[in-house]
């Protein structure tokens, strides 16, 4: 493998590490997150008991930095301790009283996610954290000093409002609600396991919906489910694809032809990332990626489908930014077209503009 010819550009922070390519991964994934010969013993952290507590029972608390139990040998240390130096900042600056426990911090999540079976060892730039009470200047702080942050994102809103486009055109049309990136890089993977094979779907974590794998897992069932009625066969359209997950999976599935389209520009460049992070997994040619828009030229919610990219191997890839309504008229047939909008969302609309265009519509 050439290195050079296969480096993926971050489109957050336009480093050539963040984006790894999936075959790469996949590869050193078994041994990511786990322990050296010289790991030292992990220390049992209560994540409910009061810092000011902790720091009373055992010393290492007191003077907490990047030091503390990190090994020497991999230079990995506990979640716990990085949380756990994490929220000494918080309380150096008052952003937590000395009573806050590791579960005030934050929502944790790790660099390529994937259900971990044991408790993850992590290094360098290998968490994001979502956190509610934060600022900036803290937020700076925390990924200069805690080796282990890569980003830190402020929530927006409730914890349950998804983040991402909700809906476009018409009398619903709302304005995407997203969290903010305060510092550091918030591009992070998450694994995506199927019958077919396995994929490694990048995002930037701060516009796209957090997915647990537990509800990405139901929506892979849906796909085996067509796969086995041979109805993933031929010409499928993931019309509001997010970072391409169902679309680029039924190319694992064999699918002769993929469009892909989101209305929402952060997700048509994730799923970008996403055709080239994983275009060997794809069989496609990454010769054959080809750019027919570029993405910064377009605007962040789409009307007419605009075709970005599009791609060729094992199948005949390509990659919209366009209203899917207004889609299904641009597209001229498929077989199957594939609708995974948000819970709640009312999709009516959408499905009714694709009876005309496609065999059959499914609604994820
Ligand atoms: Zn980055
Ligand atoms: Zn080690």
């Amino acid at each position: 493998m050439n290195a050079a010819n296969t480096a993926i550009v971050c489109p957050r922070c336009e480093s050539e590490e963040c984006v790894i390519p999936a075959e790469d991964i996949f590869e050193s994934l078994h041994s990511m997150y786990g322990a050296c010969r010289s790991c030292m013993p992990e220390i049992s952290v209560s994540k409910q008991m009061p810092f000011d507590q902790l720091a009373r029972f055992n010393p290492i608390f007191r003077d907490i930095d990047d030091t503390t139990m990190r090994c020497p040998g991999c230079k990995k240390r506990s979640l716990d301790i990085a949380i756990a130096h994490v929220l000494s900042i918080l309380i150096r600056e008052g952003l937590r009283a000395g009573g806050a426990t590791l579960f005030d911090v934050g929502t944790p999540m790790i660099a390529i996610g994937y259900p971990v079976p044991f408790p993850p060892r992590l290094g360098r730039n290998m968490l994001i954290l979502i956190m509610d009470a934060i600022d900036k200047k803290t937020a700076e702080m925390i990924t200069d000093e805690v080796s282990e942050v890569k980003g830190v994102i402020q929530r927006k809103g409730r914890a349950d409002q998804p983040v991402g486009i909700l809906n476009t055109g018409g009398d619903c049309a709302s304005a995407p609600h997203t969290y903010d990136l305060l510092s550091g890089c918030d591009v992070r993977a998450d694994v995506v396991s199927s019958a077919f094979g396995e994929l490694c779907i990048y995002k930037t974590q701060s516009d796209t919906h957090i997915e647990f794998s537990r509800l990405g897992s139901d929506k892979i069932a849906v796909l085996e489910s067509l796969y086995y009625q041979r109805k993933l066969e031929g010409r499928v359209a993931d019309v509001c694809c997010g970072a391409g997950t169902l679309g680029l999976v039924s190319v694992l599935a064999g699918a002769r032809e993929v469009i892909l389209n989101d209305a929402f520009l952060p997700a048509v460049k994730n799923t970008l990332i996403n055709i080239r992070a994983n275009a060997s997994m794809l069989g496609l040619d990454p010769a054959e990626i080809k750019i027919h828009t570029d993405p910064s030229e377009l605007k962040t919610i789409a009307d007419t489908p605009v075709l970005v990219a599009t791609a060729s191997g094992s199948c005949d890839l390509s990659l919209y930014h366009g209203d899917l309504v207004d889609l299904a008229t641009t597209i001229n047939r498929c077989d199957l077209c594939l609708i995974d909008a948000f819970m709640g969302v009312p999709t009516d609309g959408f499905v009714r503009a694709w009876k005309e265009a496609a065999t059959m519509v499914v609604t994820i």
